[in-house]
């Protein structure tokens, strides 16, 4: 494993401080976001029907229901990175058998990635063609 020079690991605790106040204010937006995606939806349903307009009902109330997905699956990522600081495990790769430190560039390009890039590929690529042999992949 390449260690890190000083000036990285600075660079880096500062990146990761910043990250750390950033969810705060994320999870924050986020959860009032949903709130108000979720009023809306309940609005929604519970106006009476006409029947001239229900294609259009039906389709807003689907756009709805994929922004309350949405935003719930958004504020589940950030409570996961939130636990990930808690456990300080933020900013490692989270295949068990890996671990390494991943790259700053890599946090810095997608702050909420849990896998370095081999261990992306590699559960990308078992995603892909299920039961295969990793070792088999071509380096
Ligand atoms: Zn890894």
């Amino acid at each position: 494993m390449p260690t890190e020079s000083r000036n990285q690991k600075l660079k880096r605790l500062k990146f990761c401080r910043k990250i750390r106040e950033s969810l705060f204010v994320r999870e924050e937006r986020c959860r009032d976001n949903l709130r108000k995606v979720r009023e809306r939806l309940r609005e929604e349903e519970s106006a009476p029907t006409d029947v001239a307009e229900m294609a259009t009902r039906n389709s807003i109330q689907e756009m709805l229901t994929q922004a309350v997905d949405s935003a719930e699956q958004e504020l589940s990522g950030i409570r996961a990175v939130r636990v990930r600081f808690n456990n300080r495990a933020y900013g490692r790769c989270e295949n068990k058998d890996c671990g390494i430190e991943i790259p700053l560039k890599r946090l810095e390009a997608s702050p909420f990635t849990r896998f370095c890039v081999q261990c992306q590929e590699q559960a990308e690529y078992l995603e892909r063609f299920p039961g295969s042999n990793i070792s088999a992949m071509a380096t």
